[in-house]
């Protein structure tokens, strides 16, 4: 699957907001939007105010670079949210938040969903004792997302386990046992990112 390979703090840049793509480093003084916060490029510096239409792009592209959907696929997301009962916008968001990259991320392995990606498309993890190596996988409730057993003995996984994370409200976690699950669907308050959906429903509805 194609993904983005540029700069990830360029993106921040670009889209005027911390995005936290790069893990740790988001929350160092090493952030090169704390260092420039404008947008890359030789008029960056000099933005000028957005238009109606500026301002919806901008939030669907903070959301694809959040979440590292490449357009094509988060079209494909956003007609399937709207095809499903409720509000499109959230039901959108809770596709993305459903993604195995983004669940192996939320239960703490990676430092950002670029490492949580990358764990999951070098065979990582199993769901429900089978092997998925899909980033975009898509899990359901009751589903369990584990470590395979020749993964948890590695330093890496060792570290992982010693630094849970907090969990959203619709996972549980077994550290110890290098396993999560799925216990109900992300409700838009259970997903703490910072963009605003009904932007995006508005410019895909035109
Ligand atoms: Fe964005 Fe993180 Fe780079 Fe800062 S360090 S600009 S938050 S990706």
């Amino acid at each position: 699957m194609a993904r983005y390979t540029g700069s990830a703090c360029r993106l921040c840049r670009r889209e005027g907001a911390k995005l936290f793509l790069k893990g740790d480093r988001c929350y160092t003084d090493k952030c090169a939007f704390v260092r420039r916060s404008y947008a890359p490029g030789q008029h960056g510096a000099s933005r000028k105010k957005l238009s109606n239409y500026g301002t919806q792009l901008r939030e669907k592209q903070k959301a694809k670079r959040i979440y590292g959907v490449l357009e094509k696929q988060f079209r494909k997301y956003y007609e399937k949210a709207e095809r499903m009962r409720g509000i499109t916008g959230e039901n959108l968001l809770m596709l993305l938040e459903m993604r195995l990259d983004n669940v192996a991320f939320r239960l703490g392995y990676g430092s950002s969903r670029a490492e949580a990606r990358q764990l999951v498309t070098h065979g990582h993890f199993l769901v429900n004792g089978k092997k998925v190596d899909i980033a975009s996988y898509r899990v359901s409730v009751n589903d369990v997302i584990s470590v395979s057993e020749k993964s948890r003995a590695t330093e890496k996984f060792k570290v992982f386990a010693e630094n849970p994370k907090t969990l959203p409200k619709w996972l549980t976690a077994n550290t110890e046992n290098f396993e999560g699950k799925v216990v109900a669907v992300p409700a838009r308050e259970d997903i703490d990112i910072n963009v605003n959906e009904t932007l995006i429903v508005e410019l895909y509805s035109k």
